[in-house]
């Protein structure tokens, strides 16, 4: 017999958006990608191996990211954070020449941008919430450039009440300046906001001891990692679920 519908409480008045994994794909399949970049790196020495190399970069990424003060000075400079992850990782692998890394790290980056793109149902679903009256801000941590340039490739901006981009700001999430900046801009108060993001941290655990209604943004459905203690209001997969109901 099938289960009867999930109830969801009814949209709210505002709901604050992040940007990467949420709206677009940004940073899906990170091993995958370094060993893509390294197979296809013009001139790659001969006994670099995608298989070792990439599973070492994978692990000094994992490292450096685990810690949220490198955390913040890497996603506010992430082309110096990647060198240093590279290195990090060649270190261990036996060292490349300066020029290799340079190059492998150009050629990651120049990957990753040609395979961010929106979600599918995203301009879709923030039309089908502006058609509901709904506002809605945009919060998103990293680079004032990088981030503005997502913005404007994806022609986001004419969705949002308010955008907020940590590099432009001086602050970002998880500091609760970010979340009070926000719905303030958005002239709501936290207990008639949602806020939904793929990050536990950022978009869970501290918005829901703010107050927020919080959602887990999964895009690739692989669910909860072991061991976390956060507990998202709801998770969702596709975005489009949220109009949906
Ligand atoms: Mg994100």
């Amino acid at each position: 017999m099938p289960s009867p519908a999930q109830k969801h409480p009814p949209l709210p008045p505002a709901i604050l958006f992040d940007l990467d994994d949420t709206l677009i794909s940004a940073h899906t399949h990170p091993r995958e990608t370094w060993k893509h970049a390294i197979e296809t790196l013009p001139e790659r020495p001969e006994h670099m191996d995608p298989d070792v190399t990439s599973t070492a970069i994978h692990k000094a990424a994992k490292w450096f990211w685990s810690d949220p003060v490198r955390h913040k000075t890497g996603r506010l400079d992430i082309l110096t954070a990647r060198r240093g992850i590279i290195g990090r990782a060649f270190e261990e692998v036996g060292a490349f020449e300066d020029h290799v890394l340079e190059a492998l790290g150009a050629h990651f980056t120049e990957i990753r941008r040609e395979q961010t793109a929106l979600y599918p149902d995203a301009v879709a679903t923030l039309e089908a919430l502006r058609d509901r009256d709904i506002r809605l801000g945009l919060i998103t941590n990293g680079n004032k450039a990088e981030q503005r340039a997502k913005i404007e490739r994806f022609d986001l901006a004419k969705h949002f009440d308010h955008i907020q981009i940590e590099g432009e700001m001086g602050f970002g999430k998880p500091e609760e300046e970010a979340y009070a900046h926000a719905l303030k801009s958005l002239g709501h108060d936290v207990s008639d906001t949602w806020i939904i993001g793929d990050n536990l941290d950022w978009e869970v655990i501290v918005p829901q001891r703010l107050g927020f209604y919080s959602i887990w943004r999964d895009p690739v459905g692989t669910g909860l990692p072991d061991g976390t203690t956060a507990k998202p209001d709801r998770i969702l997969t596709r975005l489009a679920e949220l109009t949906e109901t």
